[in-house]
């Protein structure tokens, strides 16, 4: 799996297309999607026209998807994944994730897609009673009949990986969660290191990707942290180059969203340089454990069965 991706949350609809074939023509070959981020039609037309224009070949690229709460009993996991496919207009994901271990009541995708944590009326969807054991099994057999290469799981504690060791027949291979320097996850890491879990951290940027859904929590930007400003300044690289470097260079993935192309360029590039032990333990020391993507924010009444 590269270590530098695309990120597609967020990507508008109208230029996500264009912008995943300038994000290819740039170098990235590892994009990250979701049927939750509404936009996967058009993220594959962007990669079939980049391989008909001769660009790369499927096989070069890593697309990686995630399959929504609703769609947790085992059927529903088989129809979204073949749904999903029919999306991207491909035969096969390189990575398959579990979005978050959260089961929620089944909603019919000709009735609404994507299909969010709400119902109709803003309310919280309903959880299913649907144990992650049996959702597990069902992204084992997409593995079996070929059509995802690899599975994985996101917004995942230790416990849960724990638990899900006990009956996994292919472990999880991916671990993707939220990381940044105000929530670095230290024990995570080290849980997936040990297990050979490899890592994604999502949100490298921290409260910056928050920002225009008001979920910032009043966080300053990580882009005038004096820490990470001196060391980009050291290192004549920018601060978000910095923020990326963090984590590949600990062999995390990372996968920055940007549409401007100067950007998509500067976050491409930032494996370009190294870190040295004092800045990885100065950007260690701002943790402060804060979660901008956290389902218990805007779900405090989630109904229990
Ligand atoms: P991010 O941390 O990549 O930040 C995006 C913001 O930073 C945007 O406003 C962008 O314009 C800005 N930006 C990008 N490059 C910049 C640069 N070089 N300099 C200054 N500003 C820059 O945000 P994100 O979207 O939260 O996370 C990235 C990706 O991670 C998502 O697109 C998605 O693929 C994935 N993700 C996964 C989950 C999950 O539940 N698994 C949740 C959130 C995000």
């Amino acid at each position: 799996m590269p270590l530098v991706g695309f990120g597609l949350w967020k990507v508008p609809n109208e230029t996500c297309a264009d912008t995943v074939y300038r994000a290819i023509q740039y170098g990235y070959r590892l994009f990250d999607c979701a049927c939750d981020y509404g936009n996967e039609k058009e993220a594959g037309d962007g990669v079939r026209r980049a391989i008909a224009d001769g660009l790369v070949k499927r096989e070069d690229l890593w697309i990686t998807t995630k399959i929504w709460n609703t769609f947790h009993a085992p059927a529903h996991v088989h129809e979204a994944a073949r749904m999903q496919l029919q999306h991207w207009g491909l035969e096969y994901f390189d990575l398959l994730l579990v979005h978050f271990p959260i089961a929620l009541q089944y909603v019919d995708p000709k009735h609404r897609y994507p299909p969010a944590w709400w119902d109709d009326n803003k309310q919280l969807l309903p959880m299913e009673k649907t144990p992650m054991q049996a959702t597990w099994k069902a992204y084992e057999e997409l593995v079996d009949q070929g059509l995802v290469k690899n599975i994985g799981i996101s917004n995942c504690s230790g416990s849960i990986i724990n638990d899900m060791m006990t009956y996994a027949r292919y472990e999880p291979q991916v671990l993707q969660v939220e990381m940044h320097p105000y929530l670095n996850q230290e024990a995570l890491v080290q849980m997936a290191k040990s297990l050979g879990m490899a890592m994604t951290g999502y949100s490298s940027f921290g409260p910056q990707g928050y920002i225009e859904l008001q979920m910032d929590k009043g966080v300053g930007s990580l882009f005038k942290n004096d820490v990470i400003v001196g060391i980009a300044k050291k290192h004549g690289k920018t601060p978000a180059q910095v923020l990326l470097r963090w984590s590949t260079q600990r062999g995390i993935a990372v996968l920055p969203k940007a549409t401007d192309s100067a950007l998509l360029k500067e976050n491409f590039a930032s494996t370009s340089f190294n870190l040295d032990e004092v800045d990885l333990k100065k950007i260690g020391s701002l943790n402060r454990n804060i979660r901008f993507n956290d389902p218990a924010d805007f779900s405090p009444k989630m109904s229990i069965f």
